[in-house]
């Protein structure tokens, strides 16, 4: 993840799950051991790992704590801040939804949001040409629901993203540049039947084995 903050990365109990999981500053979330007790009695260990949030709606990730999805935000600003007044939304000061970085965070009106909505649209988002990964950002490779805000998101990133979060769950991590670049070629294919066709992974990089070593906590990634 950019732009990490300097200092000790900071962990509290997700709110409502204390003892269970745990949520940081920089907007990472894991679980903790635990015995689980079934319902015949039977207990199990279970180890803490660290999780990876999914993306939904919005560009916005979450997690599941005991089977219920939780988004990481506001699990965050629930850790680190308190509740969310009535009436209040959760803003992302940079205007990336994925960004759960507790100084990215705070508790806004929606009239601050749509504030924020322009300022993003001033610096960059509305006006860049090419995404991180040197997509064009021109219709059709945009996403929509960010293009009726007036944000510019890659649609081949964002298709490719799903992608390796789907993939990374099979214990089969792709590399973002070769997945989105295949999506980004679909998607400005002129003619869809002549679109080179997205099947399977171009390139597992890694066994399961070694997936899951790096997706341990302190396990070198990221
Ligand atoms: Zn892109």
């Amino acid at each position: 993840m950019a732009g990490q903050a300097p200092g000790r990365e900071r962990w509290l109990p997700v709110v409502g799950f204390e003892g269970e999981y745990e949520v940081s500053d920089r907007g990472r979330v894991r679980s903790l051991d635990r015995i689980l007790i079934h319902k015949n009695g039977f207990m199990r260990r279970v180890r803490g790992r660290l999780l990876t949030p999914y993306p939904i709606t919005g560009g916005y990730l979450a997690f599941r704590a005991r089977r219920r999805p939780t988004t990481v935000h506001s699990a965050v600003m629930a850790a680190f801040v308190g509740p969310r007044p009535h009436g209040m939304e959760i803003l992302h000061w940079d205007g990336d939804p994925s960004n759960n970085h507790l100084e990215n965070l705070r508790y806004g009106t929606p009239a601050e949001n749509q504030d924020d909505s322009i300022r993003h649209g001033r610096h960059g988002y509305a006006t860049r040409r090419v995404c991180p990964r040197n997509h064009r950002l021109v219709p059709p490779n945009l996403v929509p629901g960010r293009a009726k805000q007036g944000i510019r998101w890659c649609r081949a990133c964002n298709r490719a993203k799903a992608q390796l979060h789907y993939y990374q769950k099979q214990g089969v991590v792709l590399d973002l540049q070769v997945e989105s670049d295949r999506h980004y070629a679909q998607i400005m294919a002129p003619d869809p039947v002549l679109a080179p066709p997205i099947p399977g992974p171009a390139n597992p990089k890694l066994t399961l084995d070694r997936a899951r070593a790096a997706a341990r906590p302190g396990g070198g990634v990221r």
